[in-house]
């Protein structure tokens, strides 16, 4: 791992890597500038801001801090790598796509150094970051690439002596506003999609873990992208992200995060110059268990879908409803594989659950486990944080949900699993459907009928049927309701990054 973070960090922080702690961890002090025009830059204030490492809450390094007048350059950076002419406008398709598969080639060489970055800046384990983050990052990545040269406009059949036809043409500079909990992920699911479209980016990856994102920007440069045409600024929501989100010269906006601020930006969009917006936000997701579902597999899933990532998941199965007949069978499965899940070291192979990623996280997640005890739910297990190892919280199980307990409504964004007991589809539909939330659910039966069914019913951006966080980069991805607005990925985010045009031509003579 040494070696390798060695070899491929080109220089591009000021690195000491030193190799430590019995199982190889690694403890990295890094200097992350802001990535404007190909180019490393201070910050305009001179300010920086830590980022930790929440499974030891030691600070990894400063990273610079970017205000409004840093993404004031780096807008006009990406601004002028859109202008007519530019050699990113010049680029011919095909080679458009060829740096998204050289761009993807690099994460694939550099991938154990990136896995290793994501678990340090967010504590996730470093085998989910190895096989799941980069895994998606790649595959998003080349299955953009191929879409370079396919985005088609239509000819449409207007009065006789007209030639009507629309170009899908590039919406011009995107902001990206990202989360913590998938940084390098959810940076991909949106840069992909508008490079492929030819758009420029200027990028805030979130407080908390800059560190992968701003690593992009080396490979950005390395791959051959034009100066501009991809802009980092880490910074603050508050400062850096409302100067993306209310700024005159910022064509389009996505963002992946809480539905308060997607408000604010949404909010800010409109109060400014209506820039696009599209919007990942908050989940309060239904996992429907029938009585004929195969127990072994919707207990696991029902599982997984709840704990993985901490919990830390906006498509978390954070509302387990199960049907009477097996609800006890199916909580004391769940406890047990709560119980056995292992929480530690992210390094460690054998750890399933590293920790929340900080303090305002995990003070929230046990507030709401407090709430849960006393608004009256059972606890099953966990209930606590783990002592002395700083934002571990054991895996907590609650029965006896019902659906006026905060536990049942908030997203919890930890690893607390509330299950809710039902009777009969049409009370579990309107029980599912009754969030201001709608981004996926999970329903679990062996009988087709039911399945298609609940699938039609249910409010939902997905619904999964016996499976669970079957996300695909071929297939769209967001959310009914107050999940959010637009699509991410397959063909569907295309329409997200491009503008239609119609060209509307009168012929001389009569065209026939
Ligand atoms: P958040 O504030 O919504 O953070 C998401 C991104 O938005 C970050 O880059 C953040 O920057 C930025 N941001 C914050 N305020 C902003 C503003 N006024 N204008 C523009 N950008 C702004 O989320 P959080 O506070 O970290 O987490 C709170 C809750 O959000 C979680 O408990 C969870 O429920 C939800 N969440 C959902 C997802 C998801 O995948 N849908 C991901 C993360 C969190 P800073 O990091 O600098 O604040
Ligand atoms: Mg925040």
């Amino acid at each position: 791992i040494l070696s390798s973070a060695l070899d491929t960090l080109h220089g591009r922080f000021l690195l000491v890597l030193l190799l430590g702690g019995p199982r190889g961890l690694l403890l990295c002090a890094l200097d992350g500038r802001i990535f404007i025009n190909n180019e490393w830059h201070e910050s305009i204030s001179g300010k920086t801001f830590p980022t930790y490492n929440p499974s030891t809450l030691e600070k990894i390094c400063d990273v610079q801090e970017g205000d409004k007048p840093d993404v004031d350059k780096a807008v006009e950076a990406a601004r002028a790598a859109f202008q007519r002419g530019s050699p990113w406008r010049q680029m011919d398709v095909l080679s458009r796509g060829r740096l998204l598969h050289k761009l993807a080639d690099l994460i694939e060489r550099d991938r154990v150094t990136l896995a290793t970055l994501e678990t340090m800046d967010t504590g996730k384990p470093f085998l989910q970051a190895y096989f799941i983050d980069l895994e998606g990052c790649i595959k998003t990545l080349r299955y953009y690439a191929g879409w370079a040269d396919k985005i088609q406009g239509r000819t449409i059949p207007v009065d006789e002596n007209f030639v009507c036809f629309t170009r899908h043409e590039p919406m011009g500079v995107c902001g990206a506003i990202t989360p913590w909990n998938f940084p390098l992920l959810m940076l991909v699911w949106k840069m992909a999609p508008a490079l492929c479209c030819g758009n420029t980016l200027v990028i805030k990856p979130a407080e908390q873990t800059p560190l992968t994102s701003l690593y992009m920007g080396s490979l950005i440069k390395e791959v051959g992208f034009p100066p501009g045409v991809v802009n980092i600024v880490p910074g603050y929501g508050p400062t850096a992200g409302a100067a993306i989100s209310t700024h005159h010269n910022i064509d389009k906006i996505a963002f992946t995060g809480s539905t308060k601020v997607g408000k604010l930006i949404k909010e800010a969009a409109s109060k400014s110059n209506l820039k696009r917006v599209t919007l990942e936000l908050g989940g309060k997701n239904p996992c429907i268990v029938c009585a004929d579902a195969d127990l072994d597999l919707a207990v696991e899933c029902a599982h997984q879908g709840v704990f993985f990532n901490q919990g830390q998941c906006c498509t978390a199965a954070s509302r387990v409803f199960v049907e009477e007949q097996i609800y006890p069978e199916f909580v004391k499965r769940s406890v047990e594989y709560a119980k056995k899940r292992l929480v530690g070291d992210p390094f460690d192979a054998r750890t399933e659950q590293g920790p929340q990623i900080d303090q305002k996280q995990f003070d929230k997640i046990l507030e709401l486990i407090e709430s849960g005890k006393k608004e009256g739910a059972k606890l099953e297990c966990g209930g606590l944080a783990i002592e002395d190892r700083g934002l571990f919280i054991k895996p907590t199980v609650f029965s006896e949900v019902t659906d006026n307990m905060r536990i049942a409504k908030e997203e919890i964004f930890g690893p607390v699993q509330p299950i809710m007991k039902f009777k009969s589809i049409d009370e579990v539909i309107k029980r599912a459907n009754s969030t201001e939330y709608g981004l996926t659910a999970a329903v679990f039966t062996k009988n087709l009928d039911r399945a298609l069914t609940l699938a039609s019913a249910l409010q939902s951006g997905t619904v999964w049927i016996n499976c669970y966080n079957a996300l695909y980069a071929q297939a769209p991805f967001g959310g009914f309701k107050m999940s959010g607005n637009g699509r991410e990925l397959g063909e569907y985010a295309l329409a997200e990054y491009t503008e239609v045009k119609t060209v509307t031509i009168k012929l001389s003579q009569k065209n026939h």
